[in-house]
Order: structure tokens, then C-alpha cells, then sequence
């Protein structure tokens, strides 16, 4: 038997069936539309693809207490199609199977787990159009009634940035900053477009790593595994580990802080780390 996986992202929706350890068998992608749209190409290929169980990464912020009536309910969502939109039911009512969702950063930290062996704390953090982290406690979702917005930690603007923010909600946020719209935003094109050497990368860096700094202070990650579509970027990560180990001054008080190179890493699953989760968090569903 085969298990399903779904990542709705703001963007685009993957569903794909794979096996139990992880292993995509299909895949599709369709762009996410109006609910109603990309629930009825959602349920289509699941029809078409029989699933024991689903696991289901979404776009946040999302209701992700297993135990509320409104589980699996989108939240205050820029895409206002979805506010409040009761995604999980509506998946649950048209294909009647276990399904269990999480957000897309969660989902992906989790995918990105089946091929590690950190204990702890590890972290999914996505510096994309928007800038989100998950938390995975070993090996595992928390059974935490609310999820981590760590893209909205303040960072402290580098000199000489008077661009307006990108998040309508905090003037100097991760996101509102580093988010791949707050890129466009303040030097008039996309991120893909820039060079290398632009100044832009610079500053992203600083600000990337800042965010960073704050998360390894705060809950001291075994991990930090850090996507998204800025990151394709090539010479960012390299900058981070740099501008990281600046920020951190020396103050080495956890034993993986010896190695950033290590500490912070690319997806090892590339643009499949949340689908993979998907499938793991599936194959969990029997065992709660
Ligand atoms: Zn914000």
C-alpha cells in the first residue's frame, strides 16, 4: 500500500504517493488556486492514486491542533482566499482516510530527518518569499498546540537600509527584510537577476544570519537546514556560515557551534524535503 503526501505551498501544490520510508513513487505539481480549485485537483489525484494516509505540509499560519474542531483551518493568511478555510475537512470528507497535517516548514524539517541522526532540536527554516522556521524535537513534530512564526523575529537593520519593510505587520522582521519579496522590493528586481557579487547578498546575508543567531541562542539547534528559493544563491550559504561565526564572537556554549559549516546546511531532499515529510508523517498516523 502506498501513503500520500501534499505540500501546499502559497505558490504551488505537490501531492505525491510514495512508501513508508520516505520514498517518492509519483509526483505532480499544479499552481495553488482558489480553495475549491486546488482541493478538486488535490482529491483527483488521490482518487487516481489510492493512499493509506496523508500527510499534509501547509502554507501558514494554520490551525495545527489535532484536538481543535478547527484543525487543518487556515488562519489570517495574506491569500485571503484561504482565510479560515477549512482545507483539512474538506480533504478528510471527499477521500475519508487518516490525514495529519503540519506546516510546510515543520513538514519539510521532518522530511529532511530521515537522513540525519541529530537528537534534539533541529530546525527547517525557508528563506523564500516568505521567511519561516519548524522545529523538530527528535525526530519528531512537537505535539505543541500552536506553531513557531519565527520569520517574524526583530533583526536590527543593517546601515544605510531605509527600504519599507515587506511584512504589512512588523517594520523590521526576518521576513520583512530577508523574505525573497523584500529582496525585489529593495533593489527593483528579483533575486535571480542579481549577481553574485551585488551588494545585495551582503546584506542578505547579515540579515540571514542575525535571524540565525537568534534561533541558536534561543533553543540551541543540533541543525539548522535552511531552503527556500533565495537560497539557490550559491555564494549565500558560505556568507552565512561567515557572518554566523562573526555574530557568535567566539561564544561557542554548545559543542556543534564548533563546526557552522556543519551546523548549517542546504536540504538534503533539494525541493522534496516536505513532500518526503508528508509520507513519514503519514506512515505515523496508525501509531497515535
Ligand atoms: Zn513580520
Amino acid at each position: 500500500m502506498l501513503y500520500g503526501s501534499i505540500e501546499l505551498g502559497g505558490t504551488n501544490c505537490n501531492c505525491a504517493v510514495g512508501l513508508q520510508d520516505g520514498t517518492i513513487v509519483k509526483k505532480v505539481q499544479f499552481p495553488t488556486e482558489a480553495p475549491d480549485i486546488t482541493v478538486r485537483k488535490i482529491v483527483s489525484f488521490f482518487q487516481e492514486n489510492q493512499a493509506a494516509a496523508i500527510g499534509i505540509g501547509c502554507f501558514g499560519p494554520v490551525n495545527v491542533d489535532e484536538n481543535s474542531s478547527d484543525y487543518g483551518m487556515l488562519l489570517d493568511t495574506p491569500k485571503k482566499a484561504w482565510v479560515h478555510y477549512p482545507f483539512l475537512k474538506q480533504l478528510l470528507h471527499a477521500l475519508n482516510i487518516p490525514i495529519r497535517l503540519h506546516t510546510d516548514v515543520t513538514v519539510s524539517g521532518l522530511g529532511e530527518m530521515s537522513l540525519s541522526d541529530k537528537k534534539g532540536i533541529v530546525l527547517y527554516v525557508t528563506i523564500g518569499t516568505g521567511v519561516g522556521g519548524g522545529i523538530i524535537l527528535n525526530h519528531e513534530v512537537p505535539g505543541s498546540p500552536n506553531h513557531a512564526e519565527m520569520g517574524h523575529v526583530t533583526l536590527q537593520r543593517v546601515a544605510g537600509d531605509d527600504m519599507e519593510s515587506a511584512c504589512p505587520f512588523h517594520s523590521n522582521c526576518f521576513e520583512g527584510l530577508a523574505s525573497g519579496t523584500a529582496i525585489q522590493k529593495r533593489w527593483k528586481q528579483k533575486g535571480n537577476n542579481l549577481p553574485p557579487d551585488h551588494p545585495a547578498w551582503e546584506m542578505e546575508a547579515d540579515y540571514i544570519a542575525q535571524g540565525l543567531c537568534q534561533f541558536i541562542y534561543t533553543l540551541a539547534p543540533a541543525q539548522i537546514i535552511i531552503g527556500g528559493g533565495v537560497m539557490k544563491q550559491k555564494n549565500l550559504l558560505p556568507m552565512i556560515h561567515q557572518k554566523v561565526n562573526e555574530k557568535l564572537g567566539g561564544y561557542y556554549f554548545y559543542d556543534e557551534l564548533q563546526n557552522i559549516e556543519e551546523l548549517i546546511i542546504l536540504p538534503r531532499h533539494g525541493e522534496d524535503s516536505a513532500l518526503v515529510g508528508g509520507l513519514l508523517m503519514s506512515r505515523q498516523i496508525g501509531l497515535m
